[in-house]
């Protein structure tokens, strides 16, 4: 028995119920499936192979800022017209690759705040039009990210998209609470402490307003977790919280399910420990956001090439060899980012194992 055993579609871009069965299934067997953001083609490949490998379902994201690159750097993004091409190139490539790795993959887009609600526009768009036509959105899912706002407005303006989502049966994730440290522009480095731990009933009053609507969705509750790696400060992470919002849930819906009706995701998770990812796995997280760690692994990779091969890369020919020796070999693409996709890909078969997610398929 495994995530593929309870899958309509076991490989490829899963949608709609899928998504749903996925996400109860970890709940229950205690796995979280870690939540990778990808920039480029290359960067999925690196996910997609350490996936397959360790036998496991994957999340692949694009933030507002990686949708851009996708697109290309050099394109305007007036409107967001290079975020909202961006998102949508890299939904169509990874449906494309997705079924020849043999796993089944969650295509979701990162944040987005206030400001950036036109890619929200944009992208929802694309799905309505792909519903059309194939009965199905073009995501899996999407996350909006309002708690920068207050939360009357966050959880209002939530639901609002929530109810365009979940006529196409897909899913959201929301964020309430303030997660620390910087993404897409939006700076919570100076964010008041209080507002890093969000209240069981704050959680459970998205939990009201969501609920009515579909069951399809996910909140994002700051436990003292922050983007990015830093110092250790005065910020303690307590993924113990989570259970209680869990319980307070419990306590007020009628006639729960489980125990732990909400699905939570845990940002920021890039330098926590393996008691930290277990303890908020144990209260209900199915989905961590793993960015910063993986930046950095593929650099690695190619980092070390550069420096290793540094006499073979000076000049198109010649080197330590021979002055005529060509170099081809050691310049061509596929050979020295190849090696940033393999220090990439084995960050994330190192989250796979934390997180539980490995051999679940
Ligand atoms: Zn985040």
């Amino acid at each position: 028995m495994g995530v593929q055993d309870i899958l309509s579609r076991k490989a490829g871009v899963i949608v709609g119920d899928d998504v749903r069965k996925l996400f109860e299934y970890a709940q229950e067997k205690q796995f979280a499936i870690p939540a990778i953001n990808v920039t480029s083609s290359s960067t999925v490949v690196a996910a997609l192979e350490a996936a397959r490998d360790s036998k496991s379902p994957i999340i692949l994201q694009t933030s507002q800022g990686g949708a851009a690159y996708f697109a290309g750097k050099g394109v305007d993004n007036k409107d967001q017209q290079a975020s909202i091409a961006g998102c949508i190139a890299a939904a169509h490539y990874i449906r494309s690759v997705a079924p020849v790795y043999g796993i089944p993959v969650v295509l979701h887009t990162d944040h987005c705040a206030k400001k950036l609600l036109p890619w929200f526009e944009g992208f929802l768009k694309a799905d309505e039009d792909y519903y059309k036509l194939h009965g199905e959105p073009l995501f899996s899912s999407h996350m909006i990210d309002l708690s920068a706002e207050t939360d009357d407005y966050n959880i209002q303006t939530t639901a609002h998209y929530f109810e365009r989502a979940a006529k196409m049966n897909q899913w959201l994730e929301m964020e309430i609470g303030i997660t620390g440290g910087e993404e897409d522009g939006v700076n919570n480095e100076s964010a008041d402490k209080d507002t890093l731990y969000t209240l069981p009933e704050t959680v459970f009053n998205v939990y009201k307003a969501l609920a009515p609507i579909s069951p399809n969705f996910s909140i994002a509750a700051a436990f003292g977790n922050v983007h990015g790696v830093y110092k250790p400060g005065n910020v303690v992470l307590r993924p113990s919280i989570l259970g209680e919002h869990q319980e307070y849930a419990y306590k007020h819906i009628e006639n729960p399910k489980t125990k732990k009706p909400i699905f939570l995701v845990f940002h920021g998770g890039s330098g926590s420990t393996q008691e930290e990812f277990d303890t908020a796995i144990k209260n209900g997280v199915v989905k961590v956001n793993l960015d910063t760690d993986c930046q950095y692994a593929y650099l690695e990779g190619i980092r070390d090439y550069v420096l290793n091969k540094k006499d073979y890369i000076l000049t198109p020919v010649g080197n330590p060899e021979g002055e005529d020796k060509p170099n081809k070999k050691y310049f061509d693409p596929r050979v020295w980012v190849r090696e940033g996709e393999k220090t990439m890909s084995r960050r994330i078969t190192e989250a796979l194992e934390i997180f539980h997610t490995k051999n679940q398929l």
